[in-house]
């Protein structure tokens, strides 16, 4: 697939081509529908304490499941539970778990440069944001750069469906809750939890500080830390993926690893891998660690108990 200057063909085509396709008629729809739904309803505490326990599930799901096992492989877990994951990635409605983890190994290899994604550095702020996903450049799943979970047919299956996990989360909580489930347990924590994932692609290459040279322009941010529980320690992730954990010091809050920590005192998930002195001191040795392992020896890591 050609994905050079993905962002310069993009913006030469137009706004309305990339960021209204008639495929993102349900993006928009529910962008409308949260915000109608939310008016006509009125406030209440009742429903802003949905919204805010449904942002933090999908949130969760995103960060610890999308992103910190599909994507990078931070832990372990058996079978069954992996497809659980699956399904529950796909109900945040982000695509298929596959297509999630393709694309954002591909923002690794290439991150800041053209061959990025959803660099804001060369598409801008709304393309890395939004058009980028919005627009039809990257509608197709690499099963290359995924394989190692493209190999489990039961992935492969749910990928195609993918859509349908979130409409039967929105059906549920409209038989449920009717209105007010759908507005404040659905729609609005759906339409937040995509704008609070993508400020990871639009704002924590831009806004922050960098402790580590991590070869891009990836950024800490407490701000984002706390609105993603956690990916906003990017430059920490950047510099070092293969740790579950991405707030590298305590006061670095990072709540999907507490979640992950939680999860792994169950016993559903384990190996759940740390950050080793030397990374966290950013020495030499870091870099090193961060190379290609050789032919099939297990990278250089240290698990943390
Ligand atoms: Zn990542
Ligand atoms: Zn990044």
């Amino acid at each position: 697939m050609d994905t050079t200057n993905t962002a310069a063909r993009a913006q030469a085509r137009g706004w309305r081509a990339t960021y209204l396709p008639y495929t993102s008629v349900v993006w928009w729809a529910l962008h409308l529908g949260a915000v109608y739904g939310a008016i006509a309803l009125g406030f209440s505490w009742a429903g802003v304490a949905w919204a805010a326990a449904m942002y933090g599930v999908r949130m969760f799901i995103v960060t610890g499941f999308n992103h910190r096992y599909f994507s990078h492989r931070t832990y372990k877990t058996s079978r069954w539970f992996q497809f659980v994951m699956a399904v529950l990635a796909q109900t945040t409605a982000q695509k298929g778990v596959l297509w999630w983890a393709g694309h954002h190994r591909r923002h690794h290899k290439h991150s800041d440069t053209e061959l990025d994604v959803h660099s804001p550095l060369h598409g801008g702020f709304w393309w890395s944001h939004l058009g980028w996903i919005v627009g039809r450049d990257f509608e197709t799943t690499d099963a290359v750069v995924v394989k190692d979970f493209a190999r489990y047919p039961e992935l492969r299956a749910i990928e195609r469906f993918w859509l349908l996990t979130p409409v039967v989360v929105g059906v549920a909580a409209f038989l449920i809750g009717g209105w007010f489930g759908l507005v404040w347990a659905f729609a609005v924590p759906q339409v937040l939890s995509w704008h609070g994932t993508f400020t990871i692609n639009s704002l924590s290459h831009v806004w922050g500080s960098r402790r580590y040279e991590s070869g891009d322009a990836s950024r800490n941010n407490p701000v984002l830390a706390l609105i993603t529980l956690g990916e906003g320690w990017h430059n920490n992730h950047h510099h070092y993926q293969a740790s579950a954990r991405q707030g590298f010091y305590w006061w670095e809050i990072d709540i999907t690893y507490y979640g992950l920590r939680a999860l792994a005192l169950v016993g559903l998930i384990w190996d759940v891998r740390g950050v080793p002195d030397h990374v966290r001191a950013g020495t030499r040795k870091a870099a090193l660690a961060r190379a290609p392992a050789p032919s099939g020896a297990p990278p250089a890591l240290t698990a943390e108990a």
